[in-house]
């Protein structure tokens, strides 16, 4: 099948033969499609087998032209255009170039050799960059991006570092954050009171020093702290666990190289170009079923999958380069607030997980995670959009020019503003739920209006009154619009992925406020580029508690239980084991008088439900948890699936009690937990089969959290393309509450509102 892949390029690549040589391999490939410079670099589309396409990306970065440089390298994929050769096309005239703010580079080839070079003048220097790398989004102050308007302005360039900046055939000129060991800025090794204890290179040693006897240490990065420590020792990671509170979420890994990623992990191209690419984000990759020394099993546990990086600073390369193992580097926070970026906030905030402090005088503007990928069906899935990408645009295909900001959701967080076909889109903020989170994001949402320099005309928030988000466009002094979070799911991934026309959104995560009022997280619309209709749902279920069985799958199972069988829902064993006598007097008083017991018709809860049946979780630690350990357990070899109904009352309505009252008697016969779980995998594949053939629309769109289950998502793409459907999922833009932001733009530029949406739910049979 043809398809066509977007591939947007930035770096030195005009004026060096960029253009000849696409046009050589295009035509070399028997390609079709077009280059052209941009004002950030070239734009390429190219068309052709999927295949030799994903070849085309990697002879690309292999065979660049010697002078070019790539500093940026996003690309995704859509349906062919019907280009019938290859062309150069004539440059745009873009008038506002100075609105890109690049994102951070990670360190270039031609640096990591001076670095190491014992002749050159920044021989292990930390600081190195030049303009092909280094520091962008994390130290800009304002626009133009001059060194005045970095944080690098209190540091004045030494002659010999001004000499290479003014000098137009230096691989520094005009490089903003240039610096060298007697003029920029340094590091310290700090104990936890803040006293230095090492500095300048020194401070390096120690800290492979302190790793290596199992010490955890605050290192300040690009876009803010990591916390570091050997990933070889459980005592220091178990260590790290306790101090971060943070029981079983995975870690994500540094590895001092490729190799040595290798060894633990399976890498197929695509994985390797990311990896190695100038984003340089955390890749989940499939871990090598072979015992490894390297990672303790405490990482990720239970998990098969590793998020593994390269390191991307010269800090990181030098540190890395003396340990020679793989490290911990996970963002510095408690649980899920926003990473420390400040000294003093560090010896503050991490005074009781961080025994050592490795700090610099380079300040950090603001903070930026770690992204994060993966690959699905040769294609990048983003799954935190933050570091390497932030704050770089997704282009809508809008002919309006009204400037739209929008504020998000409240979990996973990001904002987006829209200039012209712009969407910029910020990079992922967190879970409003703490004062440090509410306060990063009201520093984000300035930011964007200082560095942007624009006044919105409207602001679109999600329609949950309660939200953070919600409640602070409120308070902004400009017409609001509010976006249901389920079309704004849907929005996001149909935008990014330019689909026009009508199509079948699939909406599932684990929550969200719906138009009448309750929880949803299972919802099927018809979806055009005005109208939007409300057209399937799942049977709602009461969740006692609200809030908090979020935490506690086992009071899913009870609401599921319950709606089923009432008040002999209690004598089922599943409930039995996991509540306590008096939990059980509380809980049947709150389900037989209703209150506090939200109905929901979420598949994140139904996947939590199924969880605490088969006793994988009863209660989580992280969102989304109990979940991705069913799809963990769940077997690659079972086909077969439980049965279903829907219903057609107004709406379709998804029936799971067949489903729940089969996988009991599975669990009563002894059936294996792997096999139940794929089976009730293959049942939503199934669902979602039926109701895309019931409603007979071409184009399918997949979004919200739940399509970060690739049994769930590889099986729903394989399912409904056998079946002649063109199926959509998240590239650029995650699939989780972090794409709502573009989403809503998306959706309120569709003149999508939500009395356009028929809706007839939430009246009980
Ligand atoms: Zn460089
Ligand atoms: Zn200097
Ligand atoms: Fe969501």
């Amino acid at each position: 099948m043809i398809s066509r892949t977007v591939i947007s390029i930035r770096g030195a690549v005009q004026g060096v033969g960029f253009r000849p040589f696409i046009f050589r391999l295009a035509n070399e490939m028997k390609l079709n499609g077009y280059i052209k410079n941009n004002s950030i670099g070239v734009l390429i589309e190219a068309e052709g087998e999927k295949k030799i396409l994903d070849n085309f990306i990697i002879q690309i970065r292999e065979k660049k032209p010697a002078l070019s440089k790539i500093t940026g390298f996003e690309f995704s994929f859509f349906e062919k255009n019907g280009y019938t050769s290859f062309n150069i096309l004539e440059s745009e005239e873009t008038p506002e170039t100075s609105a890109f703010i690049l994102p951070d580079i990670a360190i270039c080839d031609a640096c990591i050799r001076e670095m190491n070079d014992p002749a050159d003048r920044r021989y292990i220097y930390p600081f190195i960059n030049c303009t092909n790398c280094g520091p962008r989004f994390s130290i800009v102050e304002a626009i133009p991006y001059d060194r005045k308007n970095t944080t690098m302005k209190t540091f004045k360039m030494c002659p010999d570092c001004q000499k290479e900046y003014d000098n137009p055939n230096d691989r520094r000129y005009h490089a903003q954050p240039i610096a060298c060991p007697v003029c920029g800025p340094h590091v310290e090794m700090w104990d936890g009171n803040g006293n230095v204890i090492e500095s300048h290179h020194n401070a390096i040693h120690k800290l492979v020093e302190l790793v290596k006897e199992g010490k955890i240490a605050a290192v300040k990065g690009i876009g803010g702290f990591h916390l570091v420590c050997d990933a070889r020792g459980d005592e220091a990671v178990i260590n790290l666990r306790e101090r971060k509170h943070r029981i079983d979420k995975p870690f994500a890994l540094m590895f001092p190289t490729l190799e040595s990623i290798k060894e633990v992990c399976y890498v197929n191209q695509i994985e390797e170009t990311l990896l190695r690419a100038p984003e340089s984000p955390i890749v989940l990759l499939k871990r090598k079923s072979v015992p490894v020394k390297s990672v303790s099993d405490f990482c990720a546990p239970g998990n098969p999958e590793l998020g593994v990086m390269l390191p991307y600073s010269p800090l990181h390369h030098l540190l890395m380069k003396e340990l020679k193992n793989p490290i911990i580097a996970t963002s510095a926070n408690i649980s899920e607030e926003p990473i420390c970026i400040d000294e003093l906030e560090a010896l503050n905030r991490l005074k009781n997980i961080a025994d050592y402090f490795l700090v610099h005088n380079r300040p950090v503007k603001r903070q930026i995670d770690d992204s994060v990928v993966r690959v699905v069906k040769g294609k990048v899935m983003m799954l935190r959009r933050a570091r390497g990408y932030a704050p770089l645009p997704i282009e809508l295909e809008s002919d309006s020019n009204k400037i739209i900001f929008a504020v998000g959701g409240q979990l996973k967080n990001s904002i987006a503003l829209k200039i012209g076909k712009n969407v910029f889109l910020s990079q992922h903020i967190g879970d409003l739920e703490t004062q440090e989170a509410t306060k990063a994001f009201a520093n984000v949402i300035d930011d964007f209006r200082i560095l942007y320099k624009v006044e919105p005309e409207l602001i679109v928030k999600d329609l949950h009154p309660d939200y953070y988000s919600t409640k602070f466009a409120e308070n902004i002094n400009i017409k609001s619009k509010s976006i249901q979070h389920h079309i704004a799911h849907i929005a996001s991934c149909k935008a990014e992925n330019q689909v026009k026309g009508c199509c079948l959104g699939i909406s599932w995560d684990g929550t969200g406020y719906g138009i009448d009022k309750t929880i949803w997280g299972g919802e099927f619309f018809r979806i055009d580029d005005v109208r939007c209709e409300h057209i399937g749902t799942f049977r709602q279920f009461p969740l006692p508690g609200g809030e908090i069985a979020i935490r506690e799958p086992r009071r899913s199972a009870l609401g599921l239980l319950y709606d089923m069988y009432g008040g002999s829902a209690f004598n089922y064993s599943v409930i039995q084991n996991n509540f306590s006598f008096e939990e059980i007097n509380v809980l049947e008083k709150m389900l037989s008088n209703r209150t506090n017991c939200p109905l929901t018709s979420s598949v994140g809860r139904l996947f939590d439900a199924v969880a605490s049946i088969l006793n994988i979780n009863q209660k989580i630690n992280f969102e989304g948890q109990a979940a991705m350990n069913l799809e963990f357990t769940a077997s690659a070899n079972e086909t077969r699936a439980y049965n279903y109904y829907i219903y057609n009352d107004s709406i379709f309505r998804i029936d799971w009690q067949t489903i729940i009252e089969e996988l009991l008697m599975d669990v009563n016969s002894g059936v294996k937990n792997s096999i139940i779980s794929a089976k009730f995998h293959n049942t939503l594949i199934e669902i979602i089969l039926e109701l895309a053939k019931l409603l007979n629309e071409e184009k399918i769109v997949l979004s919200g959290g739940c399509f970060q289950n690739t049994y769930l998502l590889n099986g729903v793409i394989e399912k409904l393309e056998q079946n002649n459907f063109k199926v959509y999922w998240h590239q650029r833009v995650p699939a989780n509450d972090g794409g709502i932001s573009l989403g809503q733009i998306a959706a309120s530029e569709l003149i999508i509102d939500n009395y356009n949406v028929k809706c007839k739910i939430g009246i009980r049979k």
